[in-house]
């Protein structure tokens, strides 16, 4: 059996939908999972805000495994919103793999942990809501989440904000 910790966001058409049904696909290998958060886009391209949220699940799966069932989650979320709303509804990013010792790959198909993991609050203020013990490898050291969270700016820990939504376990 691996542990994924899978960071999981939509910010096109009904977002809390999109988040439910990797809940929904995941079924009985969820094993934690966060609230649900929001947080401003930045960039050029105005667009509504994302609603963000972490699962942890566990599966008899290698770590390309998880890459692909989250890309197949996506997809299947992709046929709705190619329908109904365009491009880009859902993203499955899988931050990090257990196996049970944390698992190190860097390909282009596949990083682990996940690169950008330690410095994006809508990851780590949803992973430790999920699992308030977390840990991240970062440069070959495991540190509390709580601490690379409380390295980042207050400004960028405010603008990942709380909801009142719930994501449902199912299975
Ligand atoms: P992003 O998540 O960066 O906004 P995409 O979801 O389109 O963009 O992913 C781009 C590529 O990142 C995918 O083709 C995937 O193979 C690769 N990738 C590398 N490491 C990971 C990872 N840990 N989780 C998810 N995708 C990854
Ligand atoms: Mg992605």
């Amino acid at each position: 059996m691996s542990t994924a910790v899978l960071s999981i966001g939509s910010n096109l058409g009904d977002r809390l939908a999109l988040l439910q049904s990797v809940l929904d696909e995941l079924a009985s290998r969820v094993r934690a999972v966060s609230g649900v958060y929001e947080t401003d886009p930045w960039g050029p391209v105005p667009q509504q805000a994302f609603l963000n949220a972490v699962v942890i699940a566990e599966a008899e799966l290698d770590p390309i495994g998880w890459l692909e069932l989250g890309q197949a989650i996506e997809q299947a979320a992709g046929r709705v919103r190619e329908l109904h709303w365009g491009p880009r509804t859902l993203d499955v990013d899988v931050i990090t793999v257990g196996d049970p010792a944390p698992v190190r790959r860097d390909t282009e198909r596949l990083t682990l942990p996940h690169r950008y993991a330690r410095e994006r609050a809508f990851v780590l203020v949803p992973w430790l809501d999920a699992d308030p013990a977390a840990e991240l490898e970062v440069d070959g050291v495991l540190r509390p989440v709580a601490e690379l969270l409380a390295a980042l700016g207050p400004d960028e820990r405010a603008a990942v904000r709380a909801t009142d939504w719930e994501l449902r376990r199912c299975g």
